[in-house]
């Protein structure tokens, strides 16, 4: 009988889970994760820390879910692999032999790289642990410093707030998410974010957290000056969990490096999920998500490979639908400003930020907004913020690359409704009543 060995209790591992099982009754699957909490919504932990989603619903899986998945769980550190020997080390926990595994270790936060980085009180938003902290030190904290661009950054903040603390959110530049909001964009997330009686300091970078009694006491600016806060909170991106992958020898970039069948450059070694830098044959590029749905889609398809299958991975529109600041905001497809990825953000894709040749138009003013961004023949990507009705067909257009000749010219004027104009399109390709 094959033994599967599945590192990681994430979406992407538990759905490899899944298909494996779906595909063989009695196949034999150890799932080995060394978080305690198991398998949990991570986009969740956000709303779970503005106290609008109770604890037990971040579980995605029931005891009959678990029970009906058969799997062996190991709670257990993987600390070695040795893919010649078949053999995941764990530690004090042992060993395990694998035929085919899949590393499904997901991604960490960055942390700070600053003096004081180590007090307690500095925190992060990566885990259910993490978030318990927060609420424990928010308890006894008056106010908070929080630091980063992305999606992360801006639940800190949120969360914090919803803890009744006096928050001071540092943007390095004059605005925020500058390489994937335009700036209409990002100006509605500032102002529903100082609305909400955030402190926005631009331009402004820590230096330094004080320390009183080896506790966080405040910041030091770049500038010099100094903020009185009990917790630091940085949402500054994410790594690919590769250091097993890179220690064993198999080929690693910025994230583990996989083909169109996530197999890695060891054969019976696969890789899913955030994880994984995954090559896609028809641009010819290594991407990474860091994103919920392609974890999932990952994971069956490396589940379908580890099972004798041929199944390419085809990669999707890379979509997130979240709110920031309050406001439905619906990211698909290219939308950044083309600048090639610095850092892997935490509920982004790499892929947002690749522009070839494209054109920016806009529409719609207040928290109602809507950019297309346009290439020769099809719309490549998308943001909508505020009200959401065009995001659905806005998703079926770009994934299905819809030739969007006939409506072109009229998406490029300025004066034309550019909502009327894309829901009348759309209803015209997708054959739906009007
Ligand atoms: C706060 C937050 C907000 C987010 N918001 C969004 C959003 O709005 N939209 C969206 O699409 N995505 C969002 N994401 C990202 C999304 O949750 C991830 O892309 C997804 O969970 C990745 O799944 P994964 O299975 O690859 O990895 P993970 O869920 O990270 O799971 C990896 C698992 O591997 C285990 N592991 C790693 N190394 C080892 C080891 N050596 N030994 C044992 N166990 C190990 C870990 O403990 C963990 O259980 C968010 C994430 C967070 C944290």
């Amino acid at each position: 009988m094959i033994r599967h060995v599945i590192l990681g209790a994430g979406v992407a591992g538990i759905t490899a889970a899944e298909a494996i099982r779906a595909s063989d009754q009695t196949a034999d699957i150890t799932i080995v994760s060394e978080d305690p909490h198991g398998f949990y919504s991570r986009p969740g932990l956000a709303y779970y820390l503005s106290g609008e989603l109770p604890e037990k619903q971040l579980y995605v899986y029931s005891k009959e879910d678990w029970q009906r998945l058969n799997v062996r769980f190991v709670q257990a550190r993987a600390t070695r692999l040795l893919p010649q020997e078949h053999r995941l080390e764990l530690g004090e926990a042992g060993a395990l032999i694998y035929d085919r595994l899949l590393l499904a270790t997901g991604s960490t936060a960055v942390r700070l790289n600053i003096p004081g980085a180590e007090l307690q009180g500095v925190v992060k938003l990566d885990t259910f642990d993490d978030t318990r902290h927060i609420f424990t030190l928010a308890r006894r904290a008056r106010s908070a410093v929080v630091v980063g661009g992305g999606i992360i950054a801006v639940e800190l903040v949120e969360g914090l707030r919803a803890q009744g603390l006096n928050v001071h959110y540092f943007l390095r530049g004059e605005r925020y998410w500058p390489n994937v909001l335009d700036e209409k964009e990002s100006r509605l997330v500032e102002k529903r974010l100082a609305e909400h009686g955030i402190n926005l300091h631009y331009h402004t970078d820590a230096a330094e957290i004080l320390e009183k009694r080896g506790k966080v006491a405040g910041v030091r600016t770049a500038k010099g000056e100094n903020i009185r806060c009990e917790i630091v909170a940085a949402g500054i991106g994410v790594r690919p969990r590769m250091e097993l992958a890179q220690a064993a020898g198999l080929a690693t970039e910025r994230g583990i490096l996989v083909d169109e069948y996530l197999q890695t450059s060891q054969a019976d070694i696969f890789a899913a999920g955030d994880a994984a830098q995954v090559f896609d044959p028809l641009t010819g590029i290594s991407s990474i998500d860091t994103l919920w749905y392609p974890a999932r889609q990952q994971g069956r398809a490396a589940a379908q490979n580890m099972t004798g299958g041929r199944q390419p991975f085809r990669r999707n529109v890379a979509v997130n639908v979240l709110r920031l600041a309050g406001v439905m905001i619906a990211i698909i497809g290219s939308v950044g400003t083309g600048e090639e990825p610095l850092d892997v953000a935490r509920g982004s894709s790499e892929t947002w930020r690749r522009l070839p040749n494209t054109i920016a138009v806009g529409s719609g003013g207040g928290v109602n907004q809507v950019r297309l961004t346009i290439g020769e023949q099809t719309l490549l990507g998308a943001v909508v913020m505020g009200e959401q009705t065009l995001a659905r067909p806005l998703q079926e257009l770009i994934s299905n690359q819809v030739d969007i000749t006939p409506v072109r010219d009229q998406l490029l004027q300025p004066s034309m409704p550019l909502g009327q104009v894309l829901m009348d399109f759309w209803y015209t390709t997708s054959g739906k009543p009007s």
